[in-house]
């Protein structure tokens, strides 16, 4: 480890970074681990990634029913345990432009890197709309675990009409006196399974094909009182009284410390070469809801963190062996490690 001239400002030289600590990020790290590459992750501003923000998961294989943080926990556990060094940090700036690749940390530490796995995941989107934004924090919530608590025997609206929606208006009926499931649709691209608990569930009644036009509230103290909704069909505008609104629509990459340096598509989702987890830079890997605008899974997260680890060995292997690895035409040769 080096200290630079600035007191508090470290550099930590590393062969391979893991930016993110969702089940990419964490696979990535047993997996580089294992391989004895002395990994370093960063956690970034949501330790543990999206399942920290669900209860019950019941398609992680092995686990009938575990639930998300618990599952987050003992990834990062077992990834600790094989050798990867996790850190509490937010990459802030990352330049991928030269190697070794070099990532700037809120806490001031600069992190130098042979190669980088990306493994920045996706979040939650919004409407857009200048009531939504208004009232964020004040009955206006994307996270249903986070925030169901505060709505105990009130009614509340959920958007969307995927999984996470419908996952998200069951678990609000735990605390809800009602739940309305407002879709833009008449039909949930949400899994049968849970599609079917949500029409057996009598608190909950989906609206269909309305969209939310606004959401309505008093000032002082900030707080919402309905939504104000049309239906797409008929352009009918109606009131649906409410406590809280939990927006669901789906999820955008966190693309942003690459969208400028690497090829993305369909979204701003990074583009990897088919079957594998390189990105247009080489040494550069990226794994996850970064790269997946199709599957958005833990599992499929936690398969391509692997794959990355295994990529990213390869690239560093034949990278000693030939001096230079293949495509580094465009980078810096690596510098040895401490
Ligand atoms: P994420 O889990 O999104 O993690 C991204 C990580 O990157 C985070 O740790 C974040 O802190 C870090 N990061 C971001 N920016 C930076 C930065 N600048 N510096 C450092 N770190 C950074 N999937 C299932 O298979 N089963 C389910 O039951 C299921 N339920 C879900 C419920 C909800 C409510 C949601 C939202 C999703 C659910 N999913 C489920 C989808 C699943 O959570 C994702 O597919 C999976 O978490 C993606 O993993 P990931 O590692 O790519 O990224
Ligand atoms: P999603 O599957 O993309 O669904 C988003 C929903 O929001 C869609 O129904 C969409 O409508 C609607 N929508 C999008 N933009 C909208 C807008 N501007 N106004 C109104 N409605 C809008 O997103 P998700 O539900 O967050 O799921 C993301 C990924 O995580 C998926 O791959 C999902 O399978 C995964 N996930 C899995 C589980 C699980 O396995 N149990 C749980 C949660 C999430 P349309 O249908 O009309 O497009």
């Amino acid at each position: 480890m080096d200290i630079t001239g600035d007191a508090m400002a470290e550099t930590r030289k590393t062969k391979v970074l893991i930016i993110g600590s969702g089940p990419a990020g964490y696979t990535a790290g047993v997996y580089a681990a294992r391989a004895m590459l002395e990994p370093i992750l960063v956690q970034g501003i949501e330790p543990g990634g999206q399942l920290t923000t669900t209860t019950e998961v019941e398609n992680w294989p092995g686990d009938t029913e575990v639930q998300g943080p618990d599952l987050m926990v003992r990834m990062q556990d077992h990834a600790k345990a094989m050798g990867c060094e996790v850190i509490g940090d937010i990459v802030s700036d990352l330049n991928l432009s030269e190697r070794p690749f070099r990532a700037k940390g809120d806490s001031g530490t600069e992190y130098v890197a042979d190669a980088v796995i990306l493994a920045t995941g996706a979040r939650a989107k919004w409407l857009g709309l200048p009531s939504e934004e208004k009232f964020k924090g004040f009955g206006v919530s994307a996270c249903a675990t986070c925030d169901g608590f505060f709505y105990r025997g009130q009614e509340i609206v959920v958007i969307g009409g995927g999984n996470t929606a419908v996952e998200e208006a069951l678990f609000l009926t735990n605390f809800a006196s009602k739940v309305t499931l407002i879709h833009r649709r008449d039909e949930l691209r949400a899994e049968k399974i849970l599609v079917d608990r949500l029409m057996k569930n009598p608190k909950i009644e989906p609206l269909w094909s309305h969209t939310l036009e606004e959401v309505v509230g008093t000032d002082n103290p900030l707080g919402v009182e309905a939504v104000r909704v049309r239906n797409v069909k008929s352009g009918e505008i109606t009131e649906i009284p409410c406590k809280g609104v939990f927006v669901a629509i789906g999820h955008a990459p966190a693309n942003e410390l690459v969208k400028d340096q690497l090829e993305t598509h369909m979204g701003g989702y990074v583009v990897t070469k088919p079957g594998s987890t390189e990105t247009s830079i080489p040494g550069v890997f990226a794994a996850g809801d970064l790269t997946d605008h199709v599957y958005r899974q833990a599992v499929t997260s936690a398969g391509m963190g692997c794959m990355a680890a295994l990529d990213a060995e390869r690239f560093l292997a034949e990278a000693e062996t030939a001096g230079a690895p293949e495509g580094a035409e465009h980078a810096a040769p690596l510098t040895p490690q401490d």
